[in-house]
């Protein structure tokens, strides 16, 4: 399913945007083969990721969406926080959904006891903003391409975090009842939602497309 605004593509008719591509999906805890289906459906090939080597090698990374506290804890048993750090802020492009916009932050308002982020995105984040599992909603949102066009994209919030506070050089791209929900900096991507359950492509194809654009370099 597609935005209601079609974006004009960059890609020649008939290749699929993530051809050629390798895409790592952190395979920790979570909504994992949501994204991998969505991956595959878009031509990349997907590696799921629970180390270190498995990082090389990467055109790009999915931090799905799960239990952030989980998720950070499961990364410092597996031996991978350190080197998801290391590939993030070397360039990696990276988009992290709800949990993984967590682990992407700066600073978690709420954090759970001894939760860590990785740091590596110039925000802050809350945890469960709109309420628990029971208030999870679809939504459909308008996006703010890299182009600055603006498209409705169709999404699934599931006790989803917000963004309270962001530094200089991310770009806010959706907001939810007058909340953070997107944002972009850089290499990096994080939402607060889940276009894998909903289906709609947007923000996978703009992943696919920067990395595309970091391999061409
Ligand atoms: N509330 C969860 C957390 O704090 C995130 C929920 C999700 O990823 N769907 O990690």
């Amino acid at each position: 399913m597609k935005g209601a605004v079609m974006v004009e593509k960059v890609q020649p008719a008939g290749v699929l945007p993530g051809e050629g591509l390798t895409v790592g999906v952190l395979a920790l805890q979570g909504g994992v083969r949501e994204h991998a289906l969505m991956l595959e459906s878009l031509g990349a090939q997907v590696r799921w990721v629970r180390t270190g080597e498995q990082l090389e090698g990467l055109d790009a990374l999915v931090l799905p969406g799960g239990e952030s506290s989980t998720i950070d804890r499961l990364t410092r048993i597996f031996g991978v926080r350190e080197p998801l750090i290391e590939a993030i802020s070397s360039g990696m492009p990276t988009l992290g959904t709800c949990a993984g916009l967590i682990m992407l932050s700066k600073r978690i308002e709420d954090p759970a006891p001894g939760q860590q982020s990785l740091g590596v995105l110039d925000v802050s984040v809350g945890r469960n903003a709109f309420g628990s599992q029971v208030d999870s909603a679809e939504v459909r949102l308008p996006w703010l391409t890299p182009a600055g066009d603006e498209v409705v994209i169709d999404t699934a919030f599931i006790r989803a975090p917000i963004v309270t506070g962001t530094d200089e050089g991310v770009q806010v791209t959706a907001r939810h009842e007058g909340k953070i929900v997107g944002v972009r900096s850089g290499n990096l991507i994080g939402i607060s939602f889940h276009p894998e359950v909903t289906g709609d492509t947007t923000v996978h194809e703009e992943l696919l497309a920067l990395a595309r654009e970091v391999k061409g370099k």
